[in-house]
């Protein structure tokens, strides 16, 4: 007997219909003997309205009333799935992230487990029924409500397989696998049959929202193998796993388009020790969380300072820097909206060359304009203009003859 971890997101639970559909796999997986934990999402569209309903109340809610408002999302779902399968003969019982035992810490929004104890989870699997547990949730200590930042319902899955020691992990959503790009984005983008823990971790934290990034890194962590398929058809899907010495043979995996990005410069800074440290001292003091930081080569003793974080930070990044600025005898703050970033990742990277001289090559051959670059050793990310972001995608997905063949 197995025990498999499954997790359903919000479109494969988007609807009665839907939940019956995912009752009926989960029935099946059952009757072949197996012990199963269904991790569900809030049905599509819901978390956004929530959050849609609480701007419509207040501009900056309380972090905390938020979580509770967003964990009725994943409640609703829970109530809903056990239903379906005690409606077709298969005893079932619904739990809150809360009751699964998962202890986060408090940092309302964006919590991370701390541990989980799933005493009820083995109780009722051991008294034979299929245990549906609310994603994205959990508690702290002192038992307030928390969420565990968007998509977190893959971190709910992934950190109860780790936690129950399961079998088997399998992220169930409306693709039917990790792709060589968005196949929104490029739809004859081709199916990665496995991927390492590192490149998934780089795609999902440069765009590719297939997986949330914290669940990957989670699962890197604890070394749990996953498998990303379709609730929609039955088709093999993609194994996330350790890395093996094949995988390097392919150079690039994946490319990523990140939108709603925004860029800063802060020109005009005194080239002197400690001023970039006051600068990123007060980013970090404020919580932004901001990505490839570039210093120019400094001319008659200034220089000039840019960074890129997402365009929802923009305003607290002005608010947060406009008094540095002053204080600092900096220039000015120039901020700009309207780019994207756009990644090639690949653990190949590490031991062939010439990726970024394909990259530049094709982007140049369609006169698409490079504003920022910065590389680690498993990708290559770029600034470039938003309106450019959907076909550079393409062209750069072609350029490594990453296409179903
Ligand atoms: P769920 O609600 O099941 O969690 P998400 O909407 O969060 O599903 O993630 C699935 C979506 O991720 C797909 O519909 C797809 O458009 C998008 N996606 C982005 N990049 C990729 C990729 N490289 N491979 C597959 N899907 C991707
Ligand atoms: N419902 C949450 C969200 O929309 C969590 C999830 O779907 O994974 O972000
Ligand atoms: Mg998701």
């Amino acid at each position: 007997m197995a025990l498999i971890v499954q997790k359903y997101g919000g479109t494969s639970v988007g609807n009665p219909e839907r939940i019956k559909n995912v009752a009926s796999r989960v029935a099946e997986w059952r009757a072949r003997g197996d012990q199963v934990v269904v991790v569900v999402s809030a049905m599509s569209g819901v978390t956004d309205g929530l959050i849609k309903l609480a701007k419509e109340i207040s501009s900056e809610p309380a972090e905390r009333e938020m979580d509770m408002l967003l964990s009725t999302g994943e409640q609703t779902t829970i109530a809903l799935t056990a239903m379906a399968l005690k409606q077709i003969g298969v005893p079932a019982a619904s739990l809150t992230g809360a009751q699964a035992g998962i202890v986060t810490d408090g940092v309302h929004t964006r919590a991370r487990i701390c541990n989980i104890t799933p005493k009820r989870v083995h109780e009722l699997l051991d008294a034979g029924n299929v245990v549906i547990v609310a994603g994205f949730q959990g508690h702290t200590a002192e038992g307030a409500i928390t969420t565990l930042g968007r998509g977190g319902s893959d971190l709910t899955a992934i950190a109860l397989a780790a936690a129950l020691k399961a079998d088997l992990c399998q992220i169930y959503t409306d693709v039917d696998g990790v792709y060589t790009a968005d196949p929104r984005l490029v739809p004859h983008a081709s199916k990665i049959e496995e991927i390492s823990y590192d490149e998934m971790l780089e795609l999902a934290s440069l765009g590719a929202k297939v997986m949330q990034a914290r669940s990957v890194e989670f699962a890197k962590k604890f070394n749990v193998v996953f498998e990303v398929r379709s609730s929609f058809n039955k088709n093999a899907g993609t194994i996330v796993r350790e890395e093996t010495k094949s995988m390097e043979e392919v150079v690039v995996r994946g490319v990523s388009l990140e939108k709603n990005q925004a860029k800063v410069t802060i020109s005009g800074v005194p080239d002197q020790p400690g001023v970039a440290a006051k600068i990123f001292t007060f980013i970090a003091q404020a919580n932004l969380n901001i990505d490839m930081i570039v210093q120019n080569v400094s001319i008659h003793g200034t220089t000039d300072i840019t960074f890129t974080l997402n365009k929802d930070d923009l305003a607290k990044a002005r608010k947060t820097l406009d008094p540095v600025v002053k204080e600092i005898k900096a220039k000015e703050l120039i901020a700009q909206e309207g780019v994207s970033k756009l990644s090639v990742v690949g653990i190949g990277m590490r031991s062939h060359s010439g990726v970024a001289s394909t990259l530049f090559t094709a982007l140049a051959d369609a006169k698409i304009n490079v504003q920022m670059i910065s590389t680690s050793e498993i990708k290559i990310s770029l600034i470039i203009d938003e309106a450019s972001g959907p076909e550079a995608t393409k062209i750069v997905h072609d350029a490594f003859q990453l296409g179903k063949s």
